[in-house]
C-alpha cells in the first residue's frame, strides 16, 4: 500500500477522504460521538505541519438528495476547534465555483466539501463524478477505513484520476487487523456477539484456523443454540443460518453461553430470570449472558495472548440486559493480551465505560472491519494497490 507519509505534500492540494459519518444527539445538532473525528486528527496535524492544502471530504448518513439536516456544517465547525484552524465548508462538492474556492486554500490550511452523498454519482461510483472531484486536488488520500467496503466514487473511481495514497489511519487499521488475522499472538480468542449473523459468520470462519477459542454471545448465539437443537423459545434467531452455524460448531472451538438472562419481553421491567440455556421457557427471550457464562468467558479471556472483540453479549441498550456486555468489556480491558475491538455498537459500550485507552486498537470500521476480518477484499484497499 502506498503511504502518503512518503510523499512531499508541501504546497500541494490534497484531496483527503475521511469517514465523518458520525452520530448526533436527539437535537440533530450536537455531536454525540466524536471518535471518528478524533481518529483522523493526527493525519490533519501532519498535513498542516507539512504545509499541505487539504480538502476534506466525507459523507454523512443516507440523504436522498440535498438534505439540510445532513450538511457537514456542524462537523466542520467542531473540527475547527480541535485543529485550531478555520475549516470553511464549501457549498457543494464539485463544479466551477468549488474549483475556484479550493485554489484559495493557503499552505497548512483546510476546506471541507459538502456531504458527498448529496451527489448521485457518489454511491454509483460514477467515473464522471469522480473525475470532477479529482479536478479539485493534485493528490488523493484515503483515510476512511470505515468506508473502504463501499465501491463509491470518492473511495474507488477517484483513484483512476489522481495519484492515490493511503492515509496514516487507514494504514494503522489495515496493519493491525491483518496482524491479528495472519499472526495473532497465541492463544487467540475471538469474542463475538451482536446481531446480523450474516455479517459475523464470515469473521468466525476466517479466524477459526488461528483461534484457540471463539466465545459467542448476543443474539447470534441463539442461532447456534437452535443449531444444537435447544429450544430458544421467543428469542431472536436467524433460521436460514442454522446449517452454517452447525458446520462451524463442528470445529469444537465454539464456546456458547451455558446460562442466560431471559424475559418474556425486551423492556427490562418485569419477569427477568436467570436460566440454564437448556431451560428457557416458552414465551421467553434470551436477552443477555448469565453469571456462569460471564465467569467462563472472563477466565478464557484472562489467559489469551490476543483478543478480538466485536458485538455486544446482549440487548445492552436496556440496563437490565447490559451486565454481560459490560462484564466482558471489563474482562477484555483488564487482560494482558494484545486486544482489538470494533463495531458501531461495541465501540459505544467501550466509550460509555471509558475503556478505550485499555485497548491496543479501537477500529473506526464497523462493516468494513467485519468484512476485512472475514477475509473479503475491500474495494477501497484494492483501488489503492494499483
Ligand atoms: P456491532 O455494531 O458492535 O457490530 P451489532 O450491530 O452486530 O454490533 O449488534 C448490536 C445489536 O445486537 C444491539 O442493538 C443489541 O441490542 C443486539 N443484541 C445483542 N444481543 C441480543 C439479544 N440476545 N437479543 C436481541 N438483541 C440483541
Ligand atoms: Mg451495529
Amino acid at each position: 500500500m502506498k503511504s502518503i507519509k512518503n510523499v512531499n505534500v508541501t504546497g500541494k492540494r490534497i484531496l483527503l477522504r475521511v469517514d465523518f459519518n458520525i452520530s448526533f444527539a436527539e437535537d440533530g445538532k450536537t455531536i454525540a460521538d466524536d471518535f471518528r473525528i478524533k481518529a483522523v486528527l493526527p493525519t490533519l496535524e501532519w498535513l498542516m505541519q507539512q504545509g499541505a492544502k487539504t480538502i476534506i471530504m466525507s459523507h454523512l448518513g443516507r440523504p436522498g438528495g440535498k438534505e439540510e439536516q445532513l450538511s457537514l456544517k456542524p462537523i466542520a465547525k467542531y473540527l475547527s476547534k480541535f485543529i485550531k484552524r478555520d475549516v470553511p465548508l464549501l457549498e457543494g462538492a464539485v463544479g466551477d465555483e468549488i474549483e475556484e474556492d479550493v485554489l484559495g486554500i493557503g499552505n497548512g490550511c483546510f476546506a471541507m466539501l459538502e456531504n458527498l452523498r448529496f451527489n448521485e454519482g457518489e454511491k454509483k461510483n460514477d467515473p464522471a463524478f469522480a473525475k470532477k472531484l479529482a479536478r479539485l486536488g493534485e493528490i488523493y488520500v484515503n483515510d476512511a477505513f470505515g468506508v473502504c467496503h463501499r465501491a463509491h466514487a470518492s473511495i474507488d473511481a477517484i483513484t483512476k484520476f489522481l495519484p492515490s495514497f493511503a492515509g496514516p489511519l487507514l494504514e494503522e487499521e489495515t496493519s493491525v487487523l491483518s496482524g491479528v488475522v495472519k499472526k495473532p499472538n497465541p492463544p487467540f480468542v475471538l469474542v463475538i456477539g451482536g446481531a446480523k449473523i450474516e455479517t459475523k459468520l464470515p469473521v468466525i470462519k476466517n479466524l477459526l484456523k488461528n483461534a484457540s477459542k471463539v466465545l459467542v454471545g448476543g443474539a447470534i448465539a441463539n442461532t447456534f443454540h437452535a443449531a444444537r437443537g435447544l429450544k430458544t423459545a421467543a428469542s431472536k434467531i436467524e433460521k436460514e443460518f442454522i446449517p452454517a452455524a452447525l458446520s462451524i460448531l463442528r470445529s469444537g472451538k465454539i464456546i456458547l453461553p451455558s446460562d442466560v438472562v431471559a424475559s418474556p419481553n425486551p423492556h427490562g421491567r418485569k419477569k427477568i430470570v436467570f436460566r440454564d440455556v437448556a431451560k428457557v421457557q416458552s414465551g421467553e427471550m434470551i436477552l443477555d449472558i448469565g453469571p456462569k457464562t460471564i465467569d467462563r468467558f472472563s477466565d478464557i479471556i484472562k489467559k489469551a495472548g490476543t483478543v478480538v472483540w466485536n458485538g455486544p453479549m446482549g440487548l445492552f441498550e436496556i440496563d437490565a440486559f447490559a451486565h454481560g456486555t459490560e462484564s466482558v468489556a471489563k474482562a477484555v480491558a483488564k487482560c494482558r493480551a494484545y486486544k482489538v475491538v470494533g463495531g458501531g455498537d461495541t465501540v459505544i459500550i467501550i466509550k460509555k465505560l471509558s475503556l478505550d485507552d485499555a485497548f491496543n486498537h479501537v477500529s473506526t470500521g464497523g462493516g468494513a472491519m467485519l468484512e476485512f476480518l472475514g477475509g473479503k477484499k475491500l474495494p477501497g484497499l484494492v483501488a489503492l494497490e494499483i
